[in-house]
Parts: C-alpha cells; structure tokens; sequence
C-alpha cells in the first residue's frame, strides 16, 4: 500500500532521516514512536512530499514518487495523487475558521474533486456523524472544543477518501480530558480497516490499536515490533532508554 525506500533528508548540514525504508500494508496501522527531533515529523511530510526528500522513492498504490528530480508536468501530477490520496491530520487542527464544521468537511471534494456540491454535503454529513459531531455541524472552530476541532480534521481528510491516513501528534495540543474522544475515534477508523500511520506517544493507543511499532531516534528506525515485544521486550538499548523516560 505505502512503500517508503531510502529516503533521505538534510536540512543544511543536520541530516534528519538517515535513510529511511517502511512498508505500511493495507489496513495496517503503524504507531511511530521517539524522542523530540528525532525526524518523525518530517518522515510523515516526506511520504506526501509536503517536504520534498533528497533522495528515495514513496510509492502509494501504483503511483510512484522518486525524489530528487527536477519539476515536470508528469511529476508534479504524481505528486498531486499522492497528496489527494493521502489524509494528513496534524496536532494543530489547522481548520478554515471561517467555514463551520460542515463546510470544512465539504471543501476538499468540491474544490479539489470538482465534487457536486449537494453530494458533498451529503457525504460531509455522514462524515460528522461518523466522528460523533451530528449535532455539531454548523458551528464554526471558535465554538468547537479542541477534541471536536480535531474530529472535523479528521473528517475532513476521510472526505477525500484516502488510501492511508497519516497522523503528526494528534493528541498532544489537546487537553487530557478530550484525548480519549479523539482516539476513539482513530480507533474505530482502524478498526473499519483504514490504512494509518500515527506518530504518537499515547502508549495506551499503541498497545489497543497498533499492529506495529517503530521506534525512532536520530533519523533512523532503531527497533520496530508488535506493541507487546517494544513495550515489554526491547531489544536496544535507546528504546529501553526512552520507555523509561516517558513513563
Ligand atoms: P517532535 O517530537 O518534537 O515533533 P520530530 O521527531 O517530529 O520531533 P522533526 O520535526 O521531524 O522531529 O525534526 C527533526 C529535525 O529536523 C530537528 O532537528 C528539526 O530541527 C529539523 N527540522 C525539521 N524541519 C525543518 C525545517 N523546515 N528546516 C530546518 N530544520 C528542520
Ligand atoms: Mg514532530
């Protein structure tokens, strides 16, 4: 489904992915999990080119993506479908404050799928039902909690029907009591068989949902495993040393 193949990023002379190889299958969920700078973030923007990697290929379905070649016609539409097939939800919600939770939930199929837009409206509805916000769908973000922002995100990116869903933090701006609305949510997605990888450090997440985790330091894939074998059983030494200070 997603292929990640030696991907590599500097930022000046800080090398941030070492070189990076990851396959996500269909349905999959992947929890990434590291210290702070260690190139999760960036990993998840390479895999949609939001930053362009210095070398390496992502492979989404059939498109492929290779890196480091100038600009074409042909590239920059393979770019495109990655994008378009990719939902992204970041730990900002990152709404149009503008639009109500509706409206928001309608935008990208409208305006990036030339959608109609009764149908969009329709299909954004069951969407924020799905996400528990029926009864919240003409509010504008202002008026939402934090927890609610990121479930009309979270609609929001479905609206396009992604192949896979990547989630940066989706929890951490969020206050402690509406962490759990939010990953319930991530939860029953997984569960309908959604392809997903999350960056995040909600263990308890992880250990319900995750089908594999991949810990992550200095740019590199240190250890990766089941849930059970990296929270019970790590292999490395930086892993050991991370689980301890998190907990
Ligand atoms: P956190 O847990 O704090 O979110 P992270 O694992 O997501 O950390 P990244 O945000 O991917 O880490 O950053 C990895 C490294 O890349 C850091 O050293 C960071 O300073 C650097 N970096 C990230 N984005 C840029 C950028 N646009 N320009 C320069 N350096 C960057
Ligand atoms: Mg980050």
């Amino acid at each position: 489904m997603v292929s990640v193949q030696n991907i590599k990023k500097s930022f000046d002379n800080n090398i941030v992915l070492q070189d990076i190889n990851l396959t996500v299958n269909k349905s999959e969920v992947v929890v990434i999990m590291g210290p702070s700078g260690s190139g999760k973030s960036t990993l998840l923007r390479c895999i949609t080119f939001l930053e362009e990697p210095d070398t390496g290929i992502i492979k989404l379905g059939e498109n492929e993506v290779i890196a480091g070649f100038k600009p074409n016609k042909k590239r920059k539409s393979s770019i495109r479908e990655l994008r378009q097939n990719t939902g992204f939800v970041f730990q900002q919600f990152n709404l149009f404050p503008h639009k109500t939770a509706l409206e928001n939930v309608m935008e990208g199929p409208i305006v990036i799928k030339k959608m109609d837009r009764q149908e969009a409206k329709e299909k954004a509805k069951v969407l924020l039902n799905k996400v528990g916000l029926g009864d919240r769908m003409d509010h504008y973000p202002a008026k939402l909690s934090g927890g609610q922002q990121q479930r009309v995100a979270i609609a929001r990116a479905l609206s396009m029907e992604p192949m896979v869903m990547l989630y940066d933090e989706p929890t951490s701006a969020l206050d402690p009591e509406l962490v759990r609305e939010v990953l319930l949510v991530m939860k029953e997605l997984a569960k309908e068989g959604m392809t997903m990888v999350v960056v995040t450090h909600e263990m308890g997440f992880a250990k319900d949902v995750a089908d594999r985790v991949i810990f992550m330091d200095d740019g590199m894939i240190v250890e990766e495993g089941s849930s059970d074998q990296i929270f019970n059983r790590p292999r490395e030494e930086r892993t050991k040393r991370f689980l301890r200070d998190v907990s």
